[in-house]
């Protein structure tokens, strides 16, 4: 089996250099005056397992990783383009959209090995060819993962980084939006097509950034609100919502996490 191990590192406005006496990667975050201890992380990463690396300080008091005590059941139908999924709803286990077709109908890279709903497709199409007018190269790394596929999914990452660890980058099942299936993981040529990592500092993370919202697509998990979204910043995974809510959003200046929550 293809290994490649993955190094992970960074924040943007950030340096990092190595403490001579732990061997410890230390990050100097000059927006804030601080100087914080990260783990680096090596990451096994392979074409079948889910990879989704981070980098944590790990003096950050706020655990804003953890699940609420009460769980509740989503308010909205999974296959309401609205419907909140989050650390503190989940999705029922017999959720499954039943409108799923190989993602490889839109014209994106490495399509025919994921699925998603049929209603996002013809937008994702529209997306892929503004980005190839561009000349930016877009990929796709994960989409529809089914509640007992993110069962394990979650387990993999607690035997790797514990569950405190796991609940910063990986859902359990219910939780994630990608038994949605309307939340896509990109990549790209630049790095590999590899997941997640250094996706961050591609043209094609930037150029997602600034315009995929028109084809409705946004970002779940942006830079600076893990307190609010629970998770670490994840620069590759996108979620769909149509193309008027999305636009909605965008002019409200809402991330996804509150958008969502003043509808549900
Ligand atoms: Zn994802």
């Amino acid at each position: 089996m293809k290994t490649v191990f993955v190094s992970i590192i960074a924040f943007l406005a950030t340096t990092l250099r190595v403490s001579p006496d732990s061997g410890q990667l230390m990050q100097v975050d000059y927006e804030n005056q601080r100087t914080l201890t990260v783990n680096q992380q090596m990451v096994e990463y392979t074409q079948d397992a889910w990879v989704k690396p981070s980098v944590v300080p790990s003096s950050s008091s706020a655990r804003w990783w953890t699940y609420p005590t009460n769980i509740m059941t989503a308010t909205r139908n999974g296959n309401d383009l609205l419907v909140l999924v989050n650390k503190e709803y989940k999705l029922p286990q017999s959720y499954a959209p039943s409108d799923l077709v190989l993602a490889s109908n839109s014209g994106i890279r490495r399509g025919s090995s994921y699925y998603l709903r049929s209603i996002l497709i013809n937008d994702l199409k529209n997306l892929v060819n503004a980005s190839k007018a561009d000349s930016i190269d877009l990929s796709i790394v994960s989409a529809y993962r089914s509640y007992n596929t993110q069962v394990s999914t979650y387990n993999y990452w607690v035997s790797i980084n514990g569950i405190d660890g796991a609940d910063k980058i990986s859902a359990r099942a219910g939780h994630s939006q990608h038994q949605l299936g309307t939340a896509v993981d990109f990549s790209s040529s630049e790095v590999s097509d590899g997941l997640g990592g250094s996706f961050y500092t591609t043209r094609a993370a930037a150029w997602l950034a600034s315009n995929a919202w028109k084809y409705g697509f946004v970002i779940s998990y942006p830079s600076g609100y893990e307190s609010t979204t629970g998770y670490s910043y994840e620069s590759w995974h996108y979620r769909y919502i149509g193309v008027a809510n999305a636009q909605e959003m965008h002019g409200s200046g809402m991330i996804l996490e509150v958008y969502l929550e003043s509808k549900n």
